[in-house]
């Protein structure tokens, strides 16, 4: 079975991030690491495909500056090859320019399945995968807390506020995973090694066919028109517990409607 997992490089959250005054958007220029959020979805293909019996997983992801550590990390877990897409073009891109690029890319491999993070760390939209599904006119399952593979078709336990809902959709589909699907695999140091020389094949807009008009700032129908910074947080309440430190307790959850 052949699964295609959307990896997101994202800057790393320990560092301090930074907008760009000019455009709002978030300074990528960096080192960028693979988003904790994909790693789910890495481990869930290389799964899927051991249990089919085979098969290769195929990592897809749009980056500027032609970046790969990130994309080094899910080859190191086993992933066999990886499409990245990184063209001067692709400035300014929003969720929509991002997913046509994404859907073009994995259209040329053709997987069975195609898996997703239900949101990433940095953006969190959650709309790519669902957009790149329409594009390819795939059915979508969106967070899926359990995902298995029988034949033609995935039945997944989708992630819902009271539990969960059971839905089994034909292949080809695309998944979208939450963190907890499975637990991802630390890269071991063979991984590392053989990672290094795994095909990493780089294409710019025009290898997908794609117009430069549709794509980037001039395709973007979204805009990021003012940005604040959060509110600084308050002080916490220290309560000396003399014996009635519970209702103290309760009277706070009682505060939020939490009881
Ligand atoms: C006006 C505007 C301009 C922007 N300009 C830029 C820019 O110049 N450069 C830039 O990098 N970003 C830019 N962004 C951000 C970029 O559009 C988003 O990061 C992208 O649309 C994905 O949205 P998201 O992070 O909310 O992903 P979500 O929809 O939350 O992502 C869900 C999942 O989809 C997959 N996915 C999402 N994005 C990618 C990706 N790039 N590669 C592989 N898989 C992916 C991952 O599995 C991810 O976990 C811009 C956004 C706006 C609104």
């Amino acid at each position: 079975m052949n699964v295609v997992v959307c990896v997101k490089q994202i800057p790393d959250p320990a560092a301090p991030a930074a907008l760009d005054p000019g455009t709002k958007n978030l300074v990528r220029g960096g080192k960028l690491i693979l988003d904790d959020s994909d790693s789910y979805g890495v481990e869930m293909a290389l799964q899927l495909a051991d249990a089919a019996g085979g098969g290769e997983v195929t990592l897809v992801s749009m980056v500027p500056n032609g970046e790969t550590s990130g994309l080094r990390t899910a080859l190191a877990m086993g992933a066999a090859k990886a499409i990245l897409i990184s063209d001067d073009a692709l400035a300014g891109s929003d969720a929509l320019g991002t997913a046509k690029v994404l859907a073009a890319a994995i259209r040329r491999v053709g997987p069975d399945l195609v898996l997703a993070a239900t949101e990433s760390t940095d953006g969190y939209t959650g709309t790519t995968p669902v957009q790149i599904a329409e594009l390819l006119g795939l059915p979508s399952v969106t967070f899926a807390k359990k995902v298995e593979v029988n034949g033609g078709s995935v039945k997944v336990e989708r992630q819902t506020e009271a539990g969960y809902d059971e839905v089994e959709c034909p292949l080809p589909a695309v998944v979208t995973v939450t963190a907890g699907v499975v637990e991802p695999r630390y890269p071991s140091f063979k991984g590392i090694m053989a990672a290094k020389s795994k095909p990493v094949e780089t294409l710019t807009v025009a290898d997908l066919g794609l117009d430069a008009g549709e794509v980037g700032a001039p395709g973007a129908r979204q805009e990021v028109t003012s940005v604040s910074p959060a509110e600084a947080r308050g002080a916490g309440e220290i309560v000396v517990d003399e014996g009635e430190g519970h209702v103290r307790v309760i009277e706070f959850l009682e505060q939020l409607k939490v009881l």
